[in-house]
């Protein structure tokens, strides 16, 4: 449930209910905006409800008590009415300017990632993404260079001055990907891992959870929630396309999941096109349909060979193609009120 303060409620008053919840052994989360302060309270039971908010009614700063009947509640519109805006390094994730992360889809070599990282950033992109750490379905593939290429993507951030993100897959790497990365990126396949979610949760560093490819909107809302129950707020999230019977795209990229997930939930979200379709044709059309639909920014994977590319070759944007597409944006974001 949550407990919405009265606008004359004082600090001391908030304290004393923050003691009251935590006596009664409750976990709690605070949202102080800039009109109201909502204290999310989190553990009580169903059948403790509704005498606890007849209780919390009675006292004079508080304004009212909501009951939370869906699964989330931390990462829920009505726990944070206003949407977050996530801050990385100067960049704004989640406001009226689109975000556009690319790269590489995966860390080849440092020239490569100096080279593509200022050619995205040379028509718009203001986050650079490459996998040091790659899941692949086939144990046989490219599993990406660890370390090495953290320290590459590092070099290109000293030369561009732009943040970057990649994927953690383990616990294990979450304090060495921490050290390097601005953003944390969790991937489809990693979705429900939930100790490696509470481990990022615990981390002061941005997190991109993607949507995993089997996974409910719900579902994946509640794995959101698990970072944000550690204490980590900074979560974006990323729509990038669900298993279907289709066979022609790689993915389903489910248009919808974007106004549904910005109804549900204050978190930003990015879409990702490239692992939506899997096809570069399909990757600048897409593009323009989740911006329409309401989507914070993209992720695009950009390789200046994609022939050549150890990995998802076919679904990567040259810098041509990139820099195309970064041109045609404009005009879709602002039909809905967005700039690039
Ligand atoms: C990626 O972004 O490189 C990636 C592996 O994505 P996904 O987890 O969506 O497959
Ligand atoms: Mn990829």
């Amino acid at each position: 449930m949550i407990i919405i303060l009265s606008p004359t409620a004082s600090k001391s008053d908030l304290d004393e209910l923050l003691t009251n919840l935590k006596d009664r052994g409750y976990g709690v989360h605070l949202s102080q905006g800039v009109e109201k302060t909502i204290v999310g309270v989190i553990g009580a039971h169903d059948e403790v409800k509704p005498m606890m908010a007849e209780q919390l009614s009675s006292l004079a700063y508080v304004e009212g008590v909501v009951p939370i009947l869906k699964p989330f509640k931390v990462v829920s519109r009505e726990f944070h009415p206003d949407k977050t805006i996530v801050r990385v390094r100067g960049v704004d994730i989640g406001g009226q300017k689109l975000v556009v992360m690319a790269g590489p889809c995966s860390i080849e070599s440092e020239e490569q990632t100096i080279q593509v990282a200022q050619a995205v950033q040379a028509v718009g992109a203001t986050i650079l993404r490459g996998g040091a750490f790659k899941p692949s379905t086939s144990p046989y593939s490219f599993h990406g260079l660890g370390e090495d290429a953290l320290k590459m993507m590092a070099a290109a951030r000293e030369v561009t001055g732009m943040p970057f993100i990649t994927e953690v897959m383990d616990t294990r790497d979450v304090e060495l990907v921490s050290k390097y990365a601005d953003i944390l990126q969790i991937g489809t396949r990693n979705m429900a891992n939930y100790s490696l979610l509470q481990e990022v949760g615990n981390v002061k560093k941005p997190v991109m959870l993607k949507r995993g490819m089997a996974s409910t909107i719900e579902e994946w809302l509640q794995a959101a929630e698990y970072i944000a129950n550690r204490g980590n707020y900074d979560i974006i999230l990323c729509e990038r396309g669900i298993r279907t019977f289709e066979t022609f795209t790689r993915n389903t990229f489910d248009v919808s999941a974007i106004p549904v997930v910005t109804g549900l939930s204050h978190l930003p979200i990015i879409a990702d096109p490239s692992h939506g379709t899997g096809r570069y044709q399909l990757v600048s059309p897409v593009s323009k349909a989740a911006i329409a639909a309401g989507a914070d920014g993209l992720m695009i994977e950009v390789h200046p060979n994609p022939a050549k590319a150890l990995k998802d070759g076919p679904q990567s944007l040259t810098p041509e193609n990139f820099s195309k597409m970064m041109s045609e944006l404009g005009n879709v974001a602002r039909a809905v009120g967005k700039y690039v």
